[in-house]
C-alpha cells in the first residue's frame, strides 16, 4: 500500500535521463564524494567525503537533528560506541537473525542478495544458481590483542541497540517520562553482499535513528504522529512531493519485532527505493535487553504506582543516502543569458557553502575589502572566498555547487560601500551596503 504525496509519479518523466551519471561526475569532480583509496585503484564500493561533501553531509544531519532533538523537549541525544560487545547483538537477535539469502552464480561465481535478482545472475545472465543461503552482515572483529572466542566485538549494523542498551542511564539521568526518545547519528556498518548505486548501499555509512518510548496503548497514535513528521523534513527541505511517497509493509514483509512498518521512499533513478524506515518496534528490543542482561527495563510511574515496559516507534533513516537523494532531487539545468548553467537548487540549511564572496579582480586594491566583507559573513555564514576566472565563470561554478548567494565586490564598492548580492534560482542582483550585509544575508538564510 502506498500514499503519494503529490502528483501520481508515472507522469513524471525522468528529466535527465543520465542523471545518476551526472551526480556521480559532479561529486566527484567538485570534491563532495571521492571513491576511497583511489590512488590504489579504490577499493570495493567505499567512499570519502571531500570538502564539499562534508560540508553537505553535516547540513544533513544537522538538519535532522535540529528537527528531531533541538527543537523538542522530548528527545535527547546520545552517542554510543561503534565498537560493541556480541551480548548486545545477541539479545537482540542479529547474531541470529541479521542475515541476507546470499546465492552463488555456479557459472561465473558472482555472489548475489538473492532477494535483489530475478532468479538470474545479472552478471553473465545464467539461471544455475546455488539455493539461498543465510549471510550475516556483521563486521565481526577482535578487541585486544589476542584472537579468540572471549575478545570478539562487533562494529554496529545499527545505531538503535545503543538507544536500547542506555535506556535505564538516559531515563535515570534526564527524569524523561514516555513518551519521550532517544536520538543518535553516526556511522553503521553493514558487510552487504552486493553495495551498489553509489552512495546508496555501502558497507559503511551514517545512519540517523531515534527510539520514541510510548505507552503501549499509544503506540499506533505515535507510529502516524512521525510517519507525518518525518515525511514533512523530506519536504521541508526541498524533496518534490511527486518523488516521495510513503510504502506500509504487508504483513508477511514485516520485521520478526514490528506490528507496523512503512518506508519513506523516494524516486531514485533506477524508481523507487528505501530512504527511512519507521516501524512500530513494540516492547521487542527492551523485553529481550531486559531478558539477556537481568536488568528491569521498564518505566515506573510514581503517581499511580504503574510499571510498563514502553512500546518503541522508530524513525530510522540514512544520513549518506538522503544526501544523494538531496543531490538528485537539487540537479538542474537552465539557459541564463543565452549560457546552458547546471544548478543544484539545494535548501540553503543543505548547501555546502551558503555564501561565496568575489572580489570582481584579483587587483591589489579590491582584496582589502573584499576580505573585510567575507570576514563581516563568516560568523552568519559557511563561505567560500574565490578569486580565480571571470566573475561569469565563477557564477557558474558556485551555481553548480549549490551556494544560494554571491556577494560580489567591485570597484564602485570602494566608492559607495555597497556589494552586489546575487541570487543563484533567479539570478536576481542587489546592491546592498557592507555595513549591512552580514545582517541582510543572515535573515535570507534564516528564513
Ligand atoms: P535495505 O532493505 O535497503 O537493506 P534496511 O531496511 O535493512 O535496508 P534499516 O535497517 O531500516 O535498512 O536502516 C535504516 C536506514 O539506514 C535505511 O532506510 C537507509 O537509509 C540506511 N541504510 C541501511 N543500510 C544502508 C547501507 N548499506 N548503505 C547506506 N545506507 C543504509
Amino acid at each position: 500500500m502506498t500514499e503519494q504525496t503529490g502528483d501520481d509519479a508515472a507522469s513524471e518523466a525522468p528529466r535527465y535521463p543520465d542523471l545518476m551519471e551526472r551526480i556521480v561526475n559532479l561529486a566527484k569532480r567538485r570534491g563532495f564524494i571521492f571513491p576511497s583509496a583511489e590512488i590504489y585503484g579504490g577499493f570495493r564500493s567505499t567512499y570519502d567525503y571531500g570538502p564539499l561533501g562534508v560540508l553537505m553531509l553535516r547540513n544533513v544531519k544537522e538538519a535532522w537533528w535540529r528537527s528531531m532533538v533541538q527543537l523538542r523537549d522530548d528527545v535527547v541525544g546520545i552517542d554510543a560506541a561503534i565498537l560493541s560487545s556480541p551480548k548486545i547483538w545477541e539479545a537482540s537477535g542479529h547474531l541470529d537473525n541479521f542475515t541476507d539469502p546470499l546465492v552463488d552464480c555456479r557459472n561465473c561465481h558472482e555472489r548475489w542478495r538473492a532477494d535483489k535478482i530475478d532468479g538470474t545472475c545479472p552478471s553473465c545472465g545464467s539461471a544455475d544458481l546455488t539455493e539461498p543461503r543465510a549471510f550475516n552482515l556483521m563486521f565481526k572483529t577482535f578487541a585486544g590483542p589476542v584472537e579468540e572466542d572471549a575478545t570478539v566485538a562487533y562494529l554496529r549494523p545499527e545505531t538503535a541497540q545503543g538507544m536500547f542498551v542506555n535506556f535505564l542511564n538516559v531515563l535515570t539521568t534526564t527524569r524523561k517520562k514516555p513518551p519521550f526518545g532517544i536520538a543518535q547519528v553516526g556511522k553503521s556498518f553493514r558487510n552487504e553482499i552486493t553495495p551498489q548505486n553509489f552512495v546508496f548501499r555501502t558497507r559503511e555509512f551514517e545512519q540517523m535513528e531515534m527510539e520514541y518510548f510510548v505507552p503501549p496503548d499509544e503506540a499506533d497514535k505515535w507510529f502516524h504522529y512521525w510517519l507525518d513528521e518525518r515525511m514533512r523534513w523530506y519536504l521541508d527541505l526541498g524533496i518534490p512531493a511527486s518523488r516521495l511517497r510513503l510504502r506500509h509493509h504487508d504483513t508477511d514483509e514485516l520485521s520478526h519485532y514490528s506490528t507496523a512498518t512503512a518506508d519513506v521512499e523516494f524516486l531514485f533513478p533506477w524508481g523507487w527505493d528505501e530512504l527511512e524506515g519507521i516501524a512500530n518496534r513494540t516492547d521487542f528490543d527492551l523485553k529481550a535487553h531486559a531478558a539477556h542482561s537481568g536488568e528491569k527495563l521498564e518505566y515506573f510511574e510514581q503517581s499511580t504506582g504503574e510499571r510498563y515496559v514502553p512500546y518503541v516507534i522508530e524513525p530510522a533513516a540514512g544520513a549518506t543516502r538522503t544526501m544523494m537523494a538531496f543531490l538528485l532531487s537539487a540537479y538542474d539545468e537552465d539557459e541564463v543569458g543565452g549560457e546552458r548553467r547546471a544548478v543544484l537548487h539545494l535548501d540553503p540549511r543543505l548547501a555546502p557553502y551558503q555564501v561565496a564572496v568575489l572580489p570582481l579582480s584579483k587587483k591589489d586594491e579590491l582584496m582589502p575589502l573584499a576580505r573585510q566583507v567575507l570576514g563581516l559573513l563568516q560568523p552568519v555564514a559557511v563561505c567560500d572566498f574565490d578569486t580565480t576566472q571571470s566573475i561569469g565563470r565563477r557564477y557558474r561554478r558556485q551555481d553548480e555547487v549549490g551556494t544560494p548567494y554571491c556577494v560580489t565586490v567591485d570597484f564602485d564598492s570602494l566608492e559607495d560601500g555597497a556589494v552586489t548580492v546575487r541570487d543563484r534560482d533567479t539570478t536576481e542582483q542587489v546592491r546592498v551596503p557592507i555595513d549591512r550585509i552580514a545582517e541582510q544575508i543572515a535573515g535570507r538564510l534564516r528564513r
